[in-house]
């Protein structure tokens, strides 16, 4: 029988101080044009050139309305990496100005009808109050 050598628990995390930038999912859909600026990317999916940074191009390719138009070639998935990326990396909250409104339903109760149980009693016996005298 052999012995299960079992791990001895050191931890491994150093931390991740150098995250670059281009380690950036947005790189997956987006190329540089020019070289010296870093701010000229070209879509990988249709091709368009845009002057924006690269998270810019997440919010492009993920469709999120209201910053940017959304690329008319990303498909589901590739809208999906991208709204992930951006939810990971909270750069900036910008992209969440949906305002939800509510509209609020007066609901009128009607239905209980109510029991008119209103007897009257206008039965007044009419007294003879008068008393004769017979000389
Ligand atoms: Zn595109």
């Amino acid at each position: 029988m052999s012995s299960v050598v079992s791990n001895p628990s050191f931890s491994n995390s150093k931390p991740i101080s150098l995250k670059r930038n281009f380690e950036d999912i947005g790189w997956d859909y987006g190329v540089l044009v020019d070289p010296d600026n870093l701010n000229r990317i070209k879509c990988k999916l249709c091709g368009l050139q845009v002057s924006a940074q690269i998270y810019w191009l997440k919010l492009y390719i993920a469709g999120i309305r209201g910053q940017v138009r959304a690329c008319k070639n990303s498909t589901k998935e590739d809208k999906e990496r991208c709204k992930k990326a951006i939810d990971d990396s909270k750069h900036v909250n910008m992209a969440r100005l949906t305002e939800q409104q509510e509209v609020r339903d007066t609901v009128d109760l009607v239905g209980a009808p109510d029991a008119d149980d209103d007897t009257t009693m206008a039965e007044v016996e009419e007294l003879d109050g008068g008393w004769r005298e017979d000389h």
